[in-house]
């Protein structure tokens, strides 16, 4: 008899045998009859197996606890107890694994968010983690979708770089070196030219650069895999290994940008009202009251759309106290940006033409001379989801950037020749899948959307 899944099972019709498999949640019930709830990862939702306690072995019967893996061959029938339509007579059990109740982690009983990481090989198995991953999967997938339904191409950038034009200080080095004997040069420096690579390597830190390389072929591109960050930034929303999907269209000003970002981002949350509602019905019980809602919210709402300077004006006018000050040519903090969002706003914000001096070299530069073609666009509760900005196209002005920012200008060779020969108008954005997750999902700590989050001192399983 084929294996069927918890999903399909639970609105088929009663009548016939089947043969499920899966991990018991709980088990109970008395000397007669008991009740297994089974899961086995299609669904929030678990099937009911009923046992007739005379009809089994009571060593075998002893075996299903909590934890343990089953496959359970028994009749569909209509079931009498509340929220589910069928459940399963059992007419045959297999066990495949205990799980000695003794020692098995996952109690009934709820458990912190922080003990869960800690366990982290066995947390997908709770409800709360089976919604989340189901709802990053569809995330996943929903991307590539959207973009492959309107021609963008999904280009693979490298993970290892030799150029660290964008992040300088927070990259992760890659060498084959023996860190205590290293070759060194006539100064006495690690000598690179006999590493791997022939000089230094790094973890990417976005894949953009490259990125804009096939958009100045192809047209519209989008890059989807993982970045490092070595900052040393312990916060709820910062991963030393996160993933970021990198749109980059040719022909594309800032305001397409921020058409697509804002289109982007309301399909996604679209899809997942759609496809995953059980998942979000579920963790908007359990984790946040509000999420349902704020889903909705968003998309029934466009997105504020103000400069750099606009924002400021808001926020020298509020009536707060900030931690860190304002001002004109500074960067805005998590403070500011939640509260244009949260209290003035009161919706998402995307917020463009940024001070020079506190964005990336390849920014578009506006004829004030001050300022910046960036996008930054700030999500309730999560502060910063995208940044991004319409592209520098033109040598002169690039070269004078790089030279002025005291750049590695040799580094950057094949970035330059695009601006040398047909170069275009362009622009493209990076959205932190996990921050997308968070949002999503109502979860609090970007820990808990990542399978096995990589963060400073922290690197188990
Ligand atoms: P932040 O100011 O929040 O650190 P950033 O300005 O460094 O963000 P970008 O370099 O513009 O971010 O990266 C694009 C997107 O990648 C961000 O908008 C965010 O969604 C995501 N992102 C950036 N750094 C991290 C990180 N360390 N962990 C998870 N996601 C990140
Ligand atoms: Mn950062």
């Amino acid at each position: 008899m084929p294996r069927e899944k918890v999903k399909q099972l639970m609105t088929s019709e009663p009548g016939r045998d089947v043969l499920v498999k899966g991990w018991v949640r709980t088990r109970r019930g008395s000397k007669q009859v008991s009740f297994v709830a089974l899961n086995d990862g299609s669904t929030i939702n678990n099937i009911q197996v009923v046992i007739d306690m005379q009809a089994f072995d009571e060593d075998k019967l002893r075996l299903i606890t909590t934890g343990a893996c089953l496959a359970v061959e028994g009749e569909l029938v209509k079931s009498e107890g509340r929220g589910q339509k069928v459940e399963i007579q059992a007419k045959k059990i297999e066990i495949y694994g205990p799980a000695n109740p003794e020692k098995y982690p996952l109690q009934k009983k709820g458990h912190s968010m922080e003990f869960l990481r800690e366990i982290a090989h066995l947390r997908f198995r709770t409800n709360t983690f089976g919604a989340v991953f189901r709802i990053r999967h569809a995330m996943a997938y929903a991307i590539h979708k959207y973009f492959n339904d309107r021609g963008f191409y999904y280009l693979h950038t490298p993970i290892i770089t030799g150029s660290d034009a964008e992040g300088a200080g927070e990259m992760f080095r890659v060498t084959t070196f023996d860190l205590n004997d290293a070759p060194r040069d006539k100064n006495g420096g690690v000598d690179y030219s006999r590493d791997f690579f022939g000089k230094e390597t790094n973890l990417t830190v976005s894949g953009q650069l490259e990125g804009e390389m096939g958009a100045l072929s192809l047209g519209e591109i989008y890059t989807f895999g993982p970045t490092f960050r070595a900052e040393n930034s312990n916060t709820p929303r910062h991963l030393a290994e996160f993933w970021m999907i990198e749109p980059e269209m040719a022909f594309y000003d800032i305001d397409d940008n921020m058409d697509l970002a804002e289109d982007l981002t309301k399909y996604l949350i679209t899809y997942a009202l759609d496809n995953c509602y059980d998942d979000l019905e579920f963790l908007n019980n359990m984790i946040d009251k509000g999420l349902i809602d704020r889903l909705r919210f968003v998309l029934d709402n466009e997105y504020a759309r103000i400069t750099y300077t606009q924002a400021v004006d808001v926020l020298l006018k509020a009536d707060k106290q900030w931690e860190f000050p304002v001002g004109w040519g500074k960067d805005l903090q998590a403070e500011h940006e939640r509260y244009l969002v949260e209290q003035y706003y009161k919706r998402p914000v995307m917020i463009t033409d940024y001070p020079m001096d506190i964005k990336a070299f390849y920014m578009k530069q506006n004829d004030d001379g001050k300022t910046v073609r960036a996008l930054d666009v700030l999500f309730p509760f999560i502060g910063e989801i995208i940044g991004g900005s319409q592209r520098e196209e033109e040598y002169d002005k690039l070269e004078r950037r790089i030279k002025e920012l005291g750049m590695p200008r040799e580094q950057l060779w094949w970035f330059m020749e695009t601006r040398k020969f047909g170069t275009a108008p362009h622009s493209g954005f990076g959205l932190g899948f996990e921050r997308l997750i968070l949002f999503v999902t109502g979860m609090k700590n970007i820990r808990d959307v990542i399978p096995f989050p990589r963060t400073p001192r922290s690197a188990e399983f």
